[in-house]
């Protein structure tokens, strides 16, 4: 392949235009400063569609603010409730059907993918599939079925536009060299509330404690998953299929104020940072205007305020999950579906207070190892491996 910048690789060049935007989990922490972003940018940014699934009294109201096209609602039973508080002007989508149509609609050309989990993975392959620039916040969409999402976009034009903030960094970084010139990527982590505990310490950790972030403000799910340091390891996957990396060139760096958000060190030496204050609008704003910048609503970085930027190796026996996500990194096929798929369901469990927090990578560890992976995988079998890791989460809790 000749030489290209990663904006020319990603067809990224273009002159920004009015962009109409469907919100894919808009109740959700990442849905919620998408819209406060796009309140923001004022008219040429406007909401076409809303999702969600519990919070319905949330989307009417966003419904009232937004007045979209559309909505769309996950659950059956809160469809009606939904029904009831929305005024003629917006059509109302029901059940994994509606927001698979929510996501593939004519009416919008940019769909930001902030569903939780393998949940939002339908959506959005319907929204690269119909070849809408996608905002892209789901990283368990890529773990899950990066085999299938990353060509899909490549054969109907769909862009992946990173929203996770290391992913971001990584794309923003990338813009100073060439593909061949990357040398590796500094993949940077905060390490999470349990950065300095034991591994004894942090077997019995409450959920309370698990939540207790030390820099960033998100969902249940990604929380949890900060502490042990699982997203750190579900996104070495994504930056592997985001940027075509080979899991070896990821190097996780412990970056405890998460002000360097990643890096990318190019072979002559020279290693290209982004950095801001931990706040998510920043990379959904970027996502939004690219290639534009413009001013927005995130909080600044104030360097008198920042005494000094420390790093640490992570520490791979205290956080196997990491160990783990270089390994389904490596094995691909069936592996991220598993792995993704155990961790929702280990996280859910622990959530429910029904199984220590040492016990949700355990529970990864032996779901992993009893699989076989198969390779080349349809969507079907994909799927079909994720429910496989759940159940067998369930048989090891059971038996
Ligand atoms: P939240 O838990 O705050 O929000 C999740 C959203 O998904 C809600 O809108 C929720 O709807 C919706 N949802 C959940 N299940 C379903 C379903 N089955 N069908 C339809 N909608 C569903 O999560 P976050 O915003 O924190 O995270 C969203 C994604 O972004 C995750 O993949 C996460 O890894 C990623 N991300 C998040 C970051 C953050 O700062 N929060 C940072 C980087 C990445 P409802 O609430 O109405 O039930
Ligand atoms: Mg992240």
């Amino acid at each position: 392949m000749e030489s290209r910048r990663w904006s020319e690789v990603w067809g990224l060049h273009k002159a920004s235009v009015a962009k109409r935007i469907a919100i894919m989990g808009s109740t959700g922490s990442i849905g919620t400063s998408t819209l406060e972003v796009v309140r923001a940018l004022g008219d040429t940014y406007q909401v076409v569609g809303l999702a969600g699934k519990q919070r319905w009294r949330q989307l009417a109201e966003q419904c009232a603010a937004f007045r979209p096209q559309a909505v769309a609602v996950a659950d059956q039973a809160n469809a009606q409730s939904l029904a009831g508080l929305l005024n003629g002007a917006t059509e109302l989508l029901v059940g994994p059907t509606g927001l698979v149509e929510l996501a593939a609609r004519e009416d919008s050309d940019f769909v930001v993918a902030a569903i939780v989990g393998s949940a939002g993975l339908e959506s959005t392959i319907a929204a690269v599939r119909a070849g809408k620039q996608v905002g892209l916040a789901n990283k368990e969409a890529l773990v899950v079925a990066g085999s299938i999402i990353v060509p899909l976009a490549r054969q109907t034009g769909a862009r992946l536009l990173p929203i996770d903030s290391e992913h971001s960094a990584i794309f923003q970084s990338l813009a100073a060299g060439r593909a061949e010139e990357v040398r590796r990527i500094y993949l940077t982590a905060s390490g999470g509330p349990f950065r300095t505990w034991s591994a004894d310490q942090m077997a019995n950790a409450t959920l309370a404690d698990a939540l207790r972030h030390p820099t960033w403000n998100m969902g249940q799910k990604i929380t949890i998953d900060s502490a042990t340091m699982m997203n750190k390891a579900l996104e070495i996957i994504e930056a592997c299929w985001l940027f075509d990396l080979a899991p070896d060139s990821i190097e996780v760096l412990v970056h405890p104020e998460s002000i360097i958000h990643s890096m990318v060190e190019f072979h002559d030496g020279s290693i290209i940072a982004q950095l801001g204050a931990p706040d998510m609008k920043t990379p959904i704003q970027y996502a939004l205007t690219y290639p534009d910048r413009v001013p927005g609503i995130a909080r600044r970085l104030d360097f008198t305020t920042v005494r000094r930027l420390n790093f640490e190796p992570p520490d791979l026996d205290r956080f196997p999950a990491l160990r783990m996500g270089y390994e389904v990194a490596r094995l691909g096929g069936t592996a991220g579906a598993v792995f993704n798929g155990a961790n929702e369901e280990a996280v859910e469990a622990f959530s429910q207070g029904r199984i220590p927090f040492g016990r949700i990578v355990e529970l990864i560890r032996q779901v992993l190892d009893r699989h076989t992976i198969e390779q080349n995988c349809d969507l079907d079998r994909l799927l079909a491996a994720d429910a496989w890791a759940r159940q067998e989460v369930q048989r090891c809790l059971h038996g």
